[in-house]
Order: structure tokens, then C-alpha cells, then sequence
């Protein structure tokens, strides 16, 4: 295990869920299964899991290969425990839907605007290359292909997920002024890094109580909340299983 990338890259600084999008550039989390590769006479053949192993890493290249699926990503290991550790910068080959299939966390960028542009970016010359392929397949030019569905805002490439909604969040009221922060700071930050519109305000029926309000796509949502777990969670409580406050205790001890 490798102390220094532990100490720059600490795992409680990986709070995003990357919900099944990632690209070059994201410094990521996940647990992987650990097996052991047999040789049967020049045919490699893979035994049962042996363990588990969480790798840090940074994105660092993406590629599509000709043949279908096989989208993977190349992860430069920043640090590594578990079963059977994997060094530090050693490059790991991970396919797309692998990582999209675990839970992979993420930190947040310095700006995060920019990696929303690079996403953008990526998905549009992923439609393009689809667009490209379909009218191979059925002979149309591809002028005469247009992206058919639009959203409200009439941003092409429009998908399901883009669907803007809201979600309601209780907390107990003295937590309000750890979310909104000093000078309103944390909840700027919040509304910044998750592009989610987030109002904090009393609960009419219950003064114990105050109620957050996350509008926005289900990925913007996600962030907010991941980032709003991370400030609210009880520490002695996620690191030790139990808080000697108990039920006093300010902050909360179970995940949104
Ligand atoms: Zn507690």
C-alpha cells in the first residue's frame, strides 16, 4: 500500500457517484474481485475470486475498439489495498461496463463545468459515430439524418436522464448552518459543483426540522446528495459502527 498516495488522494475525498459516466481526467474509486489466471497450455483460464481490492486512480486514456463493446479505460493506479495490491502508476485496463457496473466514486473537479464540457464533448462524437454507423447500415447520407429527439431547451442529443426534477431532503435543523455554510459558502459551493438548484429552508410543521430542496437532473441530484451525505454524516458513527451521543447527536447516523 502506497502511504503517500493515501495522503493525497485520502479516500473520504471521493464523495461522487459516477452513475455510469466517466472520462479522462477523473481520479476514481472502486472495489474490484481479485483472481488468479491459470495457464491450460498456452490458453489463459480464469479461477474463482480470490479477494478484493480497492484501486485509486486517475483516468488517463479511453478507447474504443473496433469490435463492439469493447470500450475501456485505461486507470493509472494512484494507490491500491486489499487483496494482491496493485503498485502505484501501474496502468490498469478496466472495459467500460465494468466500471459502470461497480460502484465507482469520484472527486470533484477543480472546475467542474469543464469535465460537464468534456462529457458533452464525448457523448457528441459518440452520437455522431452511432449516426455515422446507421446510415452505413441502411445507405442514407448523413445529411439526411438529423438528431430527431430535443429537450424543453432543445438540446440535442437529449436522453432520459436529463429529465430536470426535484427531491425534498429532511434534516435536523441545527445542520442547516453546516449546509448553508458561513456567508452562505458551502451552499455555494454545493449549487456549484452539482449544477442542482438547492434551497434550504425551515419545515413549516416542524420547527425541529429543516428541508432541502434538490432540482435538477437525476445525475446533478446525485451529486448534491453524495456531497450533502459527506458533510452530515457522523463520523464516529461511519467510522465506528456507533456515536456514544446517540439519539442528541447533531448529526445523522444513517445515508440519505
Ligand atoms: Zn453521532
Amino acid at each position: 500500500m502506497d502511504d503517500q498516495g493515501m495522503v493525497l488522494y485520502p479516500e473520504s475525498t471521493f464523495i461522487i457517484n459516477c452513475q455510469g459516466d466517466a472520462c479522462v481526467g477523473d481520479v476514481v474509486l472502486f472495489k474490484q474481485r481479485v483472481y488468479d489466471l491459470f495457464n491450460l497450455g498456452g490458453r489463459c483460464s480464469v479461477g474463482p475470486a480470490v479477494g478484493v481490492r480497492s484501486v485509486a486512480g486517475r483516468i488517463v486514456n479511453e478507447s474504443y475498439g473496433s469490435a463492439k463493446q469493447q470500450h475501456t479505460f485505461t486507470i493509472e493506479v494512484l494507490w491500491s489495498k486489499g487483496d494482491r495490491p496493485l503498485p502505484p502508476l501501474y496502468p490498469l485496463i478496466i472495459k467500460g461496463r465494468n466500471l459502470y457496473r461497480i460502484k465507482t466514486l469520484r472527486q470533484a473537479w477543480a472546475d467542474e463545468s469543464e469535465r460537464k464540457r468534456k462529457l458533452e464533448e464525448k457523448h457528441a462524437r459518440g452520437a455522431q459515430a452511432r449516426m455515422e454507423r446507421r446510415a452505413r447500415i441502411s445507405g442514407n447520407k448523413i445529411d439526411n439524418i438529423r438528431p430527431m429527439m430535443c429537450n424543453a431547451n432543445n438540446v440535442p442529443g437529449w436522453q432520459e436522464k436529463d429529465v430536470v426534477s426535484s427531491i425534498v431532503l429532511r434534516f435536523k435543523s441545527v445542520l442547516a448552518g453546516l449546509i448553508v455554510g458561513k456567508h452562505l459558502k458551502n451552499l455555494n459551493e454545493l449549487r456549484a459543483v452539482s449544477h442542482a438548484q438547492v434551497d434550504v429552508d425551515r419545515d413549516p410543521e416542524d420547527p425541529a426540522h429543516c428541508v432541502v430542496k434538490i432540482t435538477g437532473t437525476e445525475h446533478q441530484r446525485q451529486v448534491a446528495i453524495s456531497m450533502l451525505n459527506a458533510k452530515t454524516l457522523c463520523r464516529f458513527f461511519a467510522n465506528k459502527g456507533n456515536c456514544s451521543n446517540g439519539e442528541q447527536c447533531s448529526f445523522r447516523h444513517h445515508s440519505l
